[in-house]
């Protein structure tokens, strides 16, 4: 390490400090590193400084070596020299989208009314990329079939099925689906009898003993779900990185803001209920910019701009909270199942 240069931290490497612990987020090879709330610290307020300085203002402690070589080995910092410091100026962090819906769940049962070709047109129009669909019944792969071949030629990117476990030939039957329509992306399927998690080039199969209610409505987050990328962090810092610009229309047509049971607010019934007529709504948008550095315990959580979970926020007191604990601890850094 040349001492006689200047501490630079990667622009599209960003530090997040936590309760106890803080992380790293690479956003330019979409991972993250944890590390010590001193490094974090290191990181903030020695940046631009000359390494010599910095290893004196620290008492020449062999640990701040350490975090220097590790630093630069791990590539999330280098050195330079100091009339290139300003070179690199920080990234602004805004998220700008043109879209005003840009994720729907569509829960869909036998007894459903909605065409489904009429609502992706309808999401199309808005920009929607991304659909999840949950299936709660036990339906046919023909039926399956003809709902994603509703979305050949449409804008959208990505379509995620929830749907209940019968035996081994489901996954084949998925491999094949996703052979006709890429868009496919994740599998899961709930009330199996075991989990397993099958990657398939493009496609992810998730095979869990999970209920459904597990997998969608107010499961704590799951480590094995957080996602790192330029996107979702720069939503995060506004948003609510999972309601944001979210549609949810139910099992009995109904457009709603949430997967919550306890919220009965309904935004009108899809069968009679235009979506672009609801998307100003202030009540539909309720949601969108609880942002994770709002709400009690999560703004003290290193992983707050990687998780995106589907609990409800409450606002009581003057403050956001969730009803049911994470099982994350930030303070003790610790799960609890
Ligand atoms: S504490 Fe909040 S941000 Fe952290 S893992 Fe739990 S839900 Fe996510």
């Amino acid at each position: 390490m040349d001492n006689s240069k200047y501490l630079k931290l990667f622009s599209d490497c960003i530090p997040v400090k936590g309760a106890s612990r803080s992380c790293i987020y690479d956003l330019g090879r979409n991972t993250y590193q944890l590390i010590p709330n001193a490094l974090y610290e290191l990181l903030v307020t020695d940046e631009g400084k000359k390494i010599s300085d910095i290893i004196e203002q620290h008492d020449n402690h062999p640990v701040i070596i350490e975090y220097l070589e590790f630093l630069l080995t791990s590539e999330f910092i280098y050195l330079c020299d100091k009339k290139e410091l300003k070179r690199f100026p920080k990234l602004t962090h805004k998220y700008l989208s043109p879209d005003h819906i840009t994720n729907a769940i569509l829960i869909r049962d036998q007894k459903s009314n909605f065409d489904f070709k009429t609502i992706i047109n309808q999401l199309e129009e808005l920009g929607c990329k991304h659909i999840q669909l949950i299936i709660t019944e036990d339906i046919n792969i023909e039926i399956l079939k003809s709902l994603i071949d509703h979305t050949n030629k449409s804008i959208l990117q990505a379509i995620d099925v929830t749907i209940p476990w019968k035996n081994n030939d489901d996954i084949q039957n998925i491999i094949e689906l996703n052979k006709q329509n890429k868009r496919l992306k994740r599998v899961y399927f709930y009330n199996a009898d075991h989990n397993e998690i099958i990657n398939k080039e493009e496609l992810d199969i998730l095979i869990l003993k999970n209920s459904k209610e597990d997998i969608i409505t107010n499961s704590s987050p799951d480590p094995s779900y957080f996602r790192v990328n330029m996107t979702l962090f720069n939503e995060s810092l506004g948003y609510n990185s999972f309601f944001n610009r979210k549609l949810i229309i139910d099992e009995k047509d109904n457009i709603k803001r949430t997967l919550d049971q306890k919220d009965t607010k309904i935004f009108g019934n899809i069968t009679s209920t235009k979506i672009k007529e609801i998307i100003n709504d202030e009540g539909f948008r309720k949601y969108w910019n609880v942002n994770k550095d709002s709400i009690k315990t999560c703004k003290d959580c290193e992983f707050r701009h990687m998780c995106v979970d589907t609990r409800t926020p409450i606002h009581e007191n003057q403050e956001w909270h969730y009803e049911k604990k994470c099982s994350y601890d930030p303070y003790t850094n610790t799960w609890t199942n």
